[in-house]
């Protein structure tokens, strides 16, 4: 009964440690599990932000690209009209007013575009769509010309902004040829810069958003903010170029050419003569995701410390208990007065020391201790200063009892009881001997008490009860007392009981 309440302490001594561990564990686990959705709700939020910017800007890059192919088609249609007609056998006779009327009749009078104007294959101004006389002008120095002088299958050439009849334009040239296929000249249109300001300032453009309109061959004619020395300039050996002139649509990271900021350009169709690349800074592109990541960030380690405080406090106060409990456990098995092992806690431990030596065919060596007309003490000096004595006492078993599995109990009143497992007797006796001069020399001067020991050891049978060991050391005990006191007898298993001092 006793023991399966020792046992029942230590149980939930030990059930405590482990809610203990398995309190952190579950935290901790569940503070990771809440971070990694938390993670991935952010991931996720953050690819659909980034998708929601590129079909924006895609549209961006849509509409201003619908505008300008529109415009860049129309104005060739007029330049592949002047082509055509100009190769027609009827127009060598027909006089010069007749011969603008027909060729320039589609000619756009837009307030962006220029007039067109052909170039014999000198590079000679022969005629223009603006008047009847133009004054003379040569033009075979220009990139546009040469061009087309040296390679018969340009098609539509677009130049570089450049200044034009007084204005910064771009400048639309087709190759006209000769019945035979030889170079005849060219035919120019061009398009004001301003065309693409006035688109720009119609559409809503993010303030640091930038808007870059390339040629084919990676050449910049047009830029938001506008900027002289990106406008005009090659851009065809940068990675992100390369990839949207090869795709048909498509987004790349990159950085800005003037401010370094790094970007997210989208473009939507590159199959036109000019492509659309609309840039958006990824701090603005991101920022809304951003707030909201560190809002969420911000809760979840409100809640991690909080949750962290919480096991803080909680494992604090487990150990609390098991301490106390572990303390509780100690004092029920322990003397109160002397700080000995208590009667239970000893019926336990020879119990199971007692089985041990049972399988393993050991002894188990007892000591029982009397103090010698302890009464007669009690009645002279008081109960107190009995106490007292009684704690000495057990001072001085303790003082020479050191085995691991050794037992020093109070045995009951003024009665002691040690454990000698794995002692013969005479090894044990040698102990009691020790205990008995130290009780001796103690109380010498003082007040004279001594002890008597009864020594018993015994290497138990399978079926030997352990009260064997008590008794033999009990009549031990009686022997020491009946043969004058303050001695140690032994009592020996061959003989009946044997004084040996
Ligand atoms: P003997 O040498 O034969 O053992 O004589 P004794 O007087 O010691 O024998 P007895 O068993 O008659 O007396 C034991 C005494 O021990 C009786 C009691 O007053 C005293 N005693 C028992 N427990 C305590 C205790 O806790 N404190 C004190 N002060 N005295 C105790
Ligand atoms: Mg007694
Ligand atoms: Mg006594």
């Amino acid at each position: 009964m006793e023991l399966s309440t020792a046992l029942r302490w230590r149980r939930r001594a030990f059930r405590w440690q482990l809610s203990a561990k398995l309190l952190v564990i579950s935290l901790v686990v569940t503070v990771l599990a809440f971070s990694a959705v938390c993670g991935s709700v952010l991931l996720d939020m953050r690819r659909n932000t980034e998708e929601l910017a590129r079909q924006t800007m895609e549209n961006l890059s849509a509409t201003i690209d619908a505008d300008v192919s529109r415009n860049v088609e129309f104005y060739d249609k007029s330049l592949q009209a002047v082509v055509k007609n100009l190769a027609l056998p009827e127009l060598a006779d027909v006089s010069k007013p007749i011969l603008q009327l027909i060729l320039f009749d589609r000619a756009t009078t837009a307030p962006h575009f220029g007039a067109i104007q052909v170039f014999d294959a000198a590079g000679n101004l022969s005629l223009d769509a603006s008047t009847l006389k133009p004054p003379p002008e040569r033009r075979d120095d220009e990139e546009f010309f040469k061009v087309h002088r040296d390679n018969p299958d340009v098609g539509l050439f677009i130049s570089r902004p450049m200044l034009y009849q007084g204005g910064y334009s771009i400048v639309l040239s087709r190759r006209l040829a000769t019945p035979s296929g030889g170079f005849n000249g060219i035919v120019v249109g061009t398009i004001r810069l301003g065309y693409f300001h006035d688109l720009f300032r119609r559409l809503r453009i993010g303030e640091q958003d930038v808007v870059s309109i390339l040629t084919h061959n990676g050449v910049i004619i047009m830029r938001r903010p506008f900027d002289l020395d990106v406008v005009g300039k090659d851009v065809s050996n940068i990675a992100g170029v390369i990839k949207t002139l090869g795709q048909r649509s498509g987004w790349f990271s990159g950085v800005g050419l003037d401010d370094g900021t790094p970007r997210m350009y989208v473009w939507s169709d590159s199959s036109h003569p000019l492509v659309v690349l609309v840039g958006k800074p990824w701090r603005n592109v991101l920022s809304l995701w951003r707030k909201e990541a560190i809002r969420l960030g911000a809760i979840l380690l409100v809640l991690a410390s909080f949750v962290a405080g919480v096991t803080i406090f909680l494992i604090r106060e487990i150990d609390r208990r098991a301490r106390a409990e572990q303390r509780l456990e100690e004092l029920s098995v322990t003397d109160p007065l002397t700080g000995l092992t208590n009667r239970r806690k000893f019926d336990a431990a020879i119990e199971t020391e007692w089985q041990r030596a049972q399988r393993q065919q050991t002894p188990v060596a007892l000591l029982m201790i009397d103090a010698d007309h302890f009464k007669g003490y009690n009645d002279s000096f008081g109960h107190q200063a009995g106490d007292q004595m009684l704690i000495g006492i057990a001072v001085c078993i303790a003082d020479s009892v050191h085995r691991a599995g050794d037992c020093a109990a109070r045995f009951g009143g003024e009665e002691f009881a040690v454990l000698l497992p794995g002692l013969s007797a005479y090894a044990a006796l040698s102990v009691a001997e020790t205990i008995r001069g130290k009780v001796e020399q103690w109380s010498i001067d003082q007040t004279g008490v001594t002890i008597s020991v009864g020594t018993a050891s015994i290497t138990p049978g399978p079926a030997t009860p352990w009260s064997v060991l008590v008794e033999a050391a009990d009549k031990a005990l009686y022997a020491a007392k009946a043969s004058g006191r303050n001695r140690s007898v032994v009592a020996s298993s061959t003989r009946e009981l044997s004084l040996v001092a």
